[in-house]
């Protein structure tokens, strides 16, 4: 019997463990359900919160639908109905991403309200809902015999990934003439995957600030390489079939090598191009009864990629195949069924050096997989920046990004205030996994997302045991729930913003870090109470003043991250403790001083 309860336990605290997760903050809860009709949407409106709110809708950056902006006052509990005005459906095709905002009778700024996504098919005007997968997912084409392949043994920087080949795979592009790429100036992958795992420097010093309105300071180099614009690089193009005449075939008789290039982009809006930095690059070649596998490369900041193999590898006369994923060390961007996202195309060798010239993946509003570019790109900001700042961001294994998340994965889902299940963007906190839904494509979500993947790593999974489930960015809620969100959030403005920015806002959360609306909650079991406090401790700016007042700043940006990192507690007046230690009584005044202006302790 003693033996059978024990079993009992364990598994229940197993499956406990595989399902608690951290979650993307909730808005403002006003529940929404459209109606799409011929030329018009209806908008099914209901107020849960306790206060009237003005509500304005609007499109938002992911919607090919346009519409008038449309606004309307909810008093609480009141339910309401919105008609759009001017909506224009094109045939085929098409996304209503609607965002808003809201501004509550109560004081405080505007917050971000209510959103929908939904994919639609129009057919002769007439708009018919469809999900995401059927939308986007289907438009890749089917590899014949991809059962049939290799799984060859890489090493994406110290993980070993055995993909066979990519059975679903989107078309890949030709990038018009003269286009240029915009690259950017990161180091190799493999680079950035050097560091010795959980490796954090040790803590910086205090120093102190300065009061608003002088002239910033220049911090370090690193910075500036993220966010500074460097010059780009021209897109060339060579059909496979116009290899200058020159070129002399190859001769399977001598053992040369033989190289196969080209450059990869990210089309994220028409005409613009993005090198596609960090992404795999496979190439294969059908044998006889086998894909087999002939190399991989990383793509380059600039796009640019390039891979060699023996001439005897290769069958003459049968096209090799190239294949571009979303993979690298760091994430794996995958489909629902635990595929990393493939763009590939057949090409013939033309001689030992072949370029098949620019290719990109469609990432446009209504193109292969909107939403995908600000997923990687939001990823590697954070990549970059920890390794920059001498901090290792890497899991054991590439955190899986599963993109885009719905109720039928089963994973991530919440209830709504009538009790309806929907999906949602979370991370779990025993392996790392993410889920994001399509309206949760921008970088913000993913790097909370990921801060969250990166916090349950550095502490073995021990999450405070009241971490998880549902928030808000404005409530109060439990210490443990506040800590770990207000962390996932302050990562999210650590890696987009220079710390001498001094109205530190980021789209995806849309609240000013040093003035928060004064409808937000207070103490240290609001998040982004949690999220200030980090902030004050990274930003060059002085604030408050008396005894609630930021005066100080670490010397090294890494510290405001690695002192959480380093330190599992589970409440946020903790890291009053662990900052003030080995700290003369002055900086243990100021660091005081910062908690008690964020009301982490009264
Ligand atoms: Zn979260």
């Amino acid at each position: 019997m003693k033996k059978l309860f024990n079993l009992f336990f364990i598994i229940s605290s197993f499956f406990q463990l595989n399902t608690v997760q951290a979650s993307q903050p909730i808005p403002v809860q006003v529940q929404v359900q459209t109606e799409v009709l011929q030329g018009s949407v209806i908008l099914s409106l209901q107020n849960f919160e306790k206060e009237s709110l003005a509500i304005e809708f609007y499109p938002g950056a992911l919607s090919t639908v346009k519409f008038a902006p449309a606004r309307l006052v909810l008093t609480p509990g009141e339910k309401a109905q919105l008609k759009l005005q001017h909506v224009e459906f094109t045939e085929g095709r098409q996304v209503l991403h609607m965002e808003s905002s809201v501004m509550s009778s109560e004081q405080g700024g505007s917050q971000n309200g209510p959103f929908v996504h939904e994919t639609l098919w129009v057919s002769r005007g007439v708009p018919k809902k469809i999900s995401f997968e059927e939308g986007f997912l289907r438009q890749r084409v089917r590899l014949q015999n991809a059962e049939k392949s290799e799984a060859p043994k890489i090493d994406l920087g110290g993980f070993i990934d055995a993909h066979p080949i990519s059975a679903l795979t989107f078309k890949a592009n030709s990038i018009p003439a003269n286009m240029r790429i915009q690259p950017f100036r990161f180091a190799s992958p493999l680079e950035y995957a050097r560091l010795k795992p959980r490796q954090l420097p040790r803590p910086s010093e205090p120093q102190n600030g300065k009061p608003p309105g002088l002239t910033p300071p220049n911090f370090t180099p690193e910075e500036v390489e993220i966010t500074e614009p460097s010059p780009e690089v021209n897109a060339s193009f060579t059909s496979p079939s116009a290899t200058s005449p020159s070129a002399l075939p190859f001769d399977l008789n001598t053992n040369s090598t033989l190289t196969l290039h080209g450059t990869m982009s990210l089309q994220t809006a028409p005409g613009t191009y993005k090198a596609a930095w960090g992404w795999v690059v496979k190439t294969w070649q059908w044998q006889t009864s086998m894909w087999r596998f002939l190399g991989w490369t990383y793509v380059g900041g600039d796009g640019s990629w390039s891979i060699q193999f023996a001439s005897n590898l290769v069958l003459p006369g049968v096209p090799v195949r190239v294949e571009y994923l979303t993979k690298n060390r760091f994430i794996s961007l995958q489909d629902p069924s635990g595929n990393p996202y493939a763009w590939g195309d057949d090409w013939t060798l033309t001689g030992t050096n072949t370029d098949i010239g620019s290719r990109y993946a469609d990432l446009t509003v209504n193109g292969n997989l909107p939403g995908v570019d600000q997923l990687y790109v939001g990823a590697t900001h954070v990549w970059v920046k920890f390794y920059n700042t001498g901090m290792n961001a890497l899991r054991d294994e590439p955190i899986q990004v599963t993109f885009a998340n719905a109720l039928s994965t089963g994973q991530c889902v919440y209830k709504d205030s009538n009790g309806n299940p929907y999906a949602w963007s979370c991370s779990y906190w025993s392996d790392g996994k993410i889920y994001i839904i399509p309206a949760h494509a921008n970088e913000g979500v993913v790097q909370h997302e990921i801060g969250h993947s990166i916090n349950s790593y550095y502490w073995n999974g021990n999450m405070p045991s009241d971490a998880g489930g549902t928030h808000t960015l404005k409530g109060c809620f439990t210490n443990g729930l506040a800590l770990t969100e207000g962390f996932a959030d302050f990562l999210a403005y650590w890696v987009q913003l220079d710390r001498n920015t001094s109205a530190p806002t980021i789209t995806a959360f849309n609240m000013n870090l040093e003035s928060l609306p004064s409808n937000v909650c207070n103490g240290q079991t609001n998040e982004m109470r949690v999220a200030a406090t980090f902030w004050d401790l990274y930003d060059y700016w002085n604030d408050g003043s008396g005894t609630s007042a930021d005066t100080l700043l670490y010397t090294d940006q890494a510290t405001s991250v690695a002192i959480y990192l380093n330190n599992n507690k589970s409440k946020m007046a903790d890291y009053l403790a662990v900052t003030q230690a080995g700290q003369n009584a002055y900086w243990q005044g100021e660091l005081t001083k910062l908690f008690k202006l964020n009301t982490i302790i009264p």
